[in-house]
């Protein structure tokens, strides 16, 4: 793509509302740009990375025998009235009427969509388990957006759900998803945890979090230093400092960003919306769910929590909107744009990502703006092609390698 051609509004300094650094650097940087509170525009850079962890996200879900499906954001009051979470979400549901003053959500969740949609279909032990995942615009009247991204009001989530017609089939995929997740966020080259968690307003019986490790997070992890973070001890209410419960060591509490959460909804929405199956002893039976959410756009936002420098965003490989950013230093001398337009071809047609900066702008800007974007590999044009030279640079390195264009070619 040439620099020339897109629209990448970079900026000097963050705008004020941003307090944390992947916020100011998304901002800085041309990847969102804010349209009201909590609610943002992704920009062409910001959208290629979105669409890299949604792709991420579709592998490995796949993989475990999820379907890709995708529900209305617009959803009737009908169907929450069934669940009683119409009158129980309360303001952050954002709500509105049609024109003929029936009511209507923008969907914070899905749940009750979903178990619309497959209880009809759903009549048999014979066509579970079942899973079933989205990937869609979701609507939170947060209290206090914040920390753009982070916490906005209209967010993607992927959202999955599953059906079983025992509790033993439940926890396998409660299992596959918990280790779909540890993919997922392995290949977001996150450093996070899983801790037990409270089900909060979905209810049901069993819920893990994936907490990135940082001290932005809003939520508390509470972990013993004698075991794993987490791990099966009953850690609630525990003081830091106190004594672990296993007797071995001291309670610890860590800042955690909620990525991802998994939970075992078992038969609470079935029974309430009457999703039954019959099952081999021709006994009906409410179907037991499981769902599974990931905050794709907070992800975004974990990462570059995780990657970046005083120049702007460092992009682990499988995250980056390029995976090239070539530079051609002063575009009016003929002999570099020459060099770097056929470079840019060469690119192309090896299917390698690459910006192509081919603006009128000085080398100090166009240095600067490549830095804040923070592409892994930086590839430079410049007087030295005379001699058939071009520089590389890798954001993460301070070292620039001269070396001969051909090389480049060669090592496509
Ligand atoms: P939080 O505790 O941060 O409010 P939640 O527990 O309400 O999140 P879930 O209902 O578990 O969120 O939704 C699944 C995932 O969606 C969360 O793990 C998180 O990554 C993401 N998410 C939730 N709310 C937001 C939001 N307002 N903006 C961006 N992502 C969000
Ligand atoms: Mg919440
Ligand atoms: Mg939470
Ligand atoms: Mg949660």
């Amino acid at each position: 793509m040439k620099q020339s051609l897109t629209f990448i509004p970079t900026l000097r300094e963050a705008p004020k509302e941003a307090e944390i650094a992947s916020h100011k650097l998304l901002l800085r940087a041309g990847f969102i740009k804010q349209i009201a509170a909590g609610v943002y525009t992704y920009l062409p850079l910001g959208l290629r990375v979105l669409r890299k962890i949604e792709s991420i996200i579709r592998e490995e879900l796949e993989a475990i025998g999820c379907s890709e499906l995708l529900m209305p954001a617009m959803q009737p009051a009908e169907l929450w009235k069934e669940s009683g979470r119409w009158d129980d979400y309360g303001q952050t549901m954002m709500r509105m009427k049609d024109r003929h003053d029936r009511d209507f959500a923008l969907g914070p969740t899905h749940e009750e969509v979903i178990t619309y949609v497959i209880r009809d279909y759903l009549n048999s032990y014979k066509k579970m388990p079942l899973a079933l995942y989205q990937i869609q615009t979701k609507f939170r009247d947060e209290l206090r957006p914040r920390f753009g991204l982070m916490r906005g009001r209209e967010f993607v989530m992927k959202d999955a759900y599953s059906f079983h017609t025992n509790e033993e089939s439940l926890d396998e995929w409660y299992q596959n998803f918990k280790q779909a997740y540890i993919n997922i966020f392995d290949r977001c080259k996150l450093e996070f945890r899983m801790v037990d968690a409270d089900n909060g307003d979905m209810g049901g019986s069993e819920s893990t979090e994936f907490m990135v490790l940082n001290k932005i997070g809003e939520d508390t992890i509470v972990y013993s230093d004698s075991s794993d973070f987490a791990s099966n001890i009953e850690v609630h209410n525990l003081e830091e400092g106190a004594k672990s419960p296993d007797g071995n060591g001291t309670i610890k509490h860590a800042k955690g960003i909620e990525v991802g959460h998994v939970f075992k909804l078992g038969a609470k929405y079935s029974e309430k919306m009457n999703a039954m199956f019959i099952n081999e002893n021709q006994k009906r039976h409410p179907v037991l769910m499981g769902c599974y959410g990931i905050g794709v756009s907070r992800v975004m936002m974990a990462i570059i929590e995780q990657y970046n420098d005083e120049n702007g965003i460092v992009w682990p490989k499988e995250l980056a909107p390029f995976d090239v950013h070539l530079i051609c230093i002063d575009p009016r001398k003929d002999e570099q744009s020459q060099a770097a337009e056929k470079l840019y071809n060469e690119f192309m047609k090896n299917k390698i990502d690459v910006l192509y900066d081919d603006r009128r702008e000085r080398p100090g800007v166009k240095f600067s703006d490549a830095d804040l974007i923070g592409i892994p590999v930086r590839i430079t044009v410049g007087r030295g092609i005379k001699d058939g030279k071009v520089e590389v640079k890798y954001r993460n390195r301070d070292e620039v390698i001269e070396v001969d264009i051909d090389e480049v070619k060669n090592n496509l």
